[in-house]
C-alpha cells in the first residue's frame, strides 16, 4: 500500500498517454497549440505499461487514462487491452473529449471499461465550437448518446467560464434530468499554457451553486467517496446528478489519493506544482520494475500538504493537456 507523508493512502493514478490533442479548448491551450512532445520524448507503450503495472504492484487500484486527447495516440486500444488484464487493478476509466471514441465503443464495453468522463463545455453548438476552437459539437453529442445507450457510466465535465458558458449551467442540469448522466461543473484553473495565474476567480463553486439554487429547491447532497474532488448533489425526481469540482478553491486536498504520470514519464504528486520526477530515463535504460519502485515510493513520501503549499513554488505556465487534468 502506498501512504504519503501526510498519512493519505494513494491508490489512484492519472495516466496521461499523450499531450497532443485535436481540440484547442480556450481554458487548456492557446489557439496555436503548445510544444507537443516528439515521439522520442514520449514513453513508449511498453514503458508506460511497465510503469502502470508497477504502480499497481505498489497499491494503485484505479487508473484514469487522460491526455491531451487519449484517442489521438495510435495503439491506445492495444494498451488498454493489456492494462485490463493487470491483476489488482480494479478500475480503468477514461477522460476524453469524445470526438474519436465512437469507433471504440464496442471494444471498450468488451474490456469492461465503462467509466467515461467527457469534456463538454456547452450544449449550444456555437458556444461549444467557440470554446473548443473546433467544429465537433455534433460528433461529441452523438457519442455521448451512444455511450449512454450502451450502458456506460458517463460524466460530463464542464469548465465554467465567466462571459462564455455560464448560461449552460441550467441546460446541463436539465440534461441530467433527461439522461442518466452526472454533470460536473469545474472551476476554471489558470492552466491554459500562457497564464500567469489568477488572483481570484469570479465563477467559483459558490457562484455556480447559487445559480442552481436560484432555480431548484429539492437539492440533496450525495455522500462523497473518499478521494472524490467533487461535491455531488441530486435533485428530486432526476435521472442523473450534478457535482461541482472546486479545482481553483481546492477544498479537497485533505483526502487526496492521486498521483499523475505524464506522457513523458514525469511523476507529479500534486496538480498545483510544476515539480516532477522523470521516470522516462530510468525505464528506457532499464526496463525493470525494481529500479523504478524506490523512486515512486520516495516521491510519494515527500508530497506537499495541499495545493496551496505546492503553488508557492509554481509558475502557472503549463497547459492542462500536459498534466491531464
Ligand atoms: N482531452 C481530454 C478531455 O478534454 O477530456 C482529456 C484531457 S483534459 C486536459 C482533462 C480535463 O481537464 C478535462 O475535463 C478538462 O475539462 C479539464 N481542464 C483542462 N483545462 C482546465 C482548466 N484550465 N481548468 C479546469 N479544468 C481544466
Ligand atoms: Fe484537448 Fe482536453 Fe485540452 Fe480540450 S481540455 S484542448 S480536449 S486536452
Amino acid at each position: 500500500m502506498l501512504i504519503d507523508n501526510h498519512g493519505r493512502v494513494i491508490n489512484y493514478l492519472r495516466l496521461s498517454v499523450t499531450d497532443n490533442c485535436n481540440m484547442r479548448c480556450q481554458y487548456c491551450m492557446p489557439a496555436e497549440g503548445i510544444a507537443f512532445s516528439t515521439s522520442k520524448e514520449l514513453l513508449t507503450w511498453d514503458e508506460m505499461f511497465l510503469l502502470a503495472s508497477t504502480f499497481v504492484e505498489l497499491g494503485i487500484k484505479k487508473i484514469r487514462i487522460t491526455g491531451g486527447e487519449p484517442f489521438v495516440r495510435k495503439g491506445l486500444m492495444e494498451f488498454l487491452h493489456k492494462l485490463a488484464a493487470v491483476e489488482g487493478l480494479e478500475d480503468i476509466s477514461i477522460t476524453t473529449n469524445a470526438t474519436l471514441i465512437g469507433e471504440h465503443i464496442a471494444a471498450l464495453k468488451k474490456l469492461n471499461i465503462l467509466n467515461i468522463n467527457v469534456s463538454m463545455d456547452s450544449l449550444d453548438k456555437e458556444r461549444f465550437n467557440t470554446i473548443t476552437r473546433r467544429d465537433y459539437f455534433d460528433v461529441v453529442l452523438n457519442n455521448v448518446h451512444r455511450l449512454l445507450q450502451n450502458g456506460f457510466n458517463v460524466k460530463i465535465n464542464c469548465v465554467i467560464m465567466g462571459g462564455q458558458n455560464t448560461d449552460d449551467i441550467i441546460p446541463f442540469i436539465n440534461f441530467a434530468n433527461d439522461y442518466k448522466v452526472d454533470v460536473r461543473f469545474l472551476e476554471e484553473m489558470p492552466f491554459n499554457g500562457h497564464s500567469t495565474g489568477f488572483d481570484n476567480l469570479e465563477w467559483d463553486y459558490k457562484k455556480i451553486m447559487g445559480v442552481i439554487q436560484s432555480r431548484f429547491d429539492a437539492i440533496h447532497p450525495i455522500p462523497s467517496v473518499v478521494g472524490s474532488t467533487s461535491e455531488n448533489y441530486i435533485i428530486d425526481n432526476r435521472k442523473g446528478s450534478f457535482g461541482i469540482i472546486p479545482s481553483f478553491s481546492r477544498t479537497f486536498c485533505g483526502t487526496c489519493n492521486r498521483v499523475r504520470l505524464s506522457a513523458k514519464g514525469e511523476l507529479q504528486t500534486c496538480l498545483y506544482t510544476n515539480e516532477s520526477i522523470s521516470l522516462k530515463k530510468v525505464v528506457t535504460e532499464n526496463m525493470n520494475a525494481q529500479t523504478v519502485k524506490p523512486l515512486i515510493i520516495k516521491a510519494i513520501a515527500s508530497r506537499f500538504k495541499d495545493g496551496f503549499e505546492a503553488e508557492e513554488k509554481t509558475i502557472f505556465k503549463k497547459s492542462m493537456s500536459l498534466i491531464g487534468g
